[in-house]
This record gives structure tokens, C-alpha cells and sequence, in this order.
């Protein structure tokens, strides 16, 4: 196989052609590339997309994706227990608070691998918004696990504590909404680049 160095073209035989019949570069600007052997054996075909999945896992952004879609289904379920008074949901928002604040500093670690090996640490606006809206998310969601590890009925009782953590909550809420904002606005910035 014959690879056009220009464009990409592949040509197969012994030697290249005279022109590339896609962006006319000459004969001297193609190139001899192995034919890819198509195995189709299972273990070959496992091998092969095992060996993609490692060269493009993300861990960030798979990280990114726990706080991102436990903490509005939190949010939600609180505020169905306000309403509505149905109990079991204020555990079930409590038991995600738990994993909400376990992902956290996971996410924090893939976010700071990337920012090291993508950006080189690059200290751009965008990326202090990340870091400081990551330890505020963490720091907020931490404490308001340990309140309610603490006072255990206080969204039962009601009241202004009851209000301060929802408060807490909604805060959760627009800090990780702000973080996926940006986490996206940078992988776009990067499609645009390729
Ligand atoms: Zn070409």
C-alpha cells in the first residue's frame, strides 16, 4: 500500500501512482505503509480494542461524570423530600452525598494528571476557575456530609437549618454545573485546534 503524504490517499500496488487522483501531489510524495492485517479472531479483535481504549481513556472526563450526575439527582431528591415529606429519599440523597464526596477528590486527581500532561500547567484564566470551583465544590460537599452525619434530622426538622442545606446543596449544584462548563468549553477549544 502506497499512503499520499498530502492527503491521506491510499493506492494499492507496487509502486505509487504518477499523480494522486484526490490532490494531484506526484509519484514522490507517497509513501509505502504495511497493509493492516484484519484478524478476526476474537482475541485479536479484543486485543485491538483493548489497545484503543488505552490510548484514548479519559479519565477525567469518565471521573468528571459521578459529582456531574449524582449531585442534581441529590438536589432532586431533597427537594422531593421537602415537598412531599417522603423520608427514604432523604437517605438516598445522603447515601449519593457519600459518593458525591468520594468522586470528588478522584475527579480533582484525573483533572490535575490532565491539566499537567495536556496544558502543562498552564495558569489561564479558565484553569484557575477549575481548581478554585473544584475545592469550593469539595469543600462545601464535605461539609455538608459531615452536618448531616452529625445532625442526621435536620431537613426533618425543618426550619433555617433545614434551608441552609438545601442551601449547601443547591451551591453543589452550580459549582459542578460551572466546572462541566468550562470542562467543556476546553475540549471544544481543543476540537478546534485539530
Ligand atoms: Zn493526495
Amino acid at each position: 500500500m502506497w499512503r499520499c503524504t498530502v492527503c491521506g490517499y491510499l493506492h494499492e500496488g507496487d509502486t505509487p501512482p504518477e499523480l494522486c487522483p484526490l490532490c494531484h501531489a506526484t509519484a514522490d510524495k507517497f509513501e509505502l505503509v504495511e497493509p493492516v492485517v484484519r484478524s478476526h479472531s476474537f482475541v485479536s479483535m479484543f486485543r485491538e480494542e483493548f489497545r484503543q481504549l488505552r490510548e484514548t481513556f479519559a479519565p477525567h472526563a469518565v471521573s468528571a461524570h459521578f459529582p456531574a450526575a449524582l449531585i442534581p439527582t441529590c438536589v432532586l431528591f431533597l427537594l422531593i423530600t421537602e415537598v412531599c415529606g417522603y423520608l427514604p429519599l432523604e437517605f438516598a440523597a445522603f447515601a449519593l452525598l457519600v459518593v458525591i464526596v468520594i468522586s470528588i477528590p478522584l475527579t480533582m486527581l484525573t483533572g490535575f494528571f490532565l491539566w499537567n500532561k495536556n496544558y502543562h500547567r498552564a495558569r489561564s484564566a479558565i484553569f484557575k476557575k477549575k481548581i478554585v470551583l473544584a475545592w469550593a465544590l469539595f469543600l462545601v460537599a464535605l461539609a455538608t456530609l459531615i452536618w448531616r452525619l452529625v445532625t442526621p434530622d435536620l431537613l426533618i426538622n425543618g426550619g433555617a437549618g433545614a434551608a441552609f442545606y438545601l442551601l449547601l446543596n443547591l451551591m453543589m449544584l452550580v459549582c459542578v454545573t460551572l466546572l462541566g462548563h468550562y470542562g467543556g468549553m476546553l475540549i471544544s477549544a481543543k476540537r478546534k485546534q485539530r
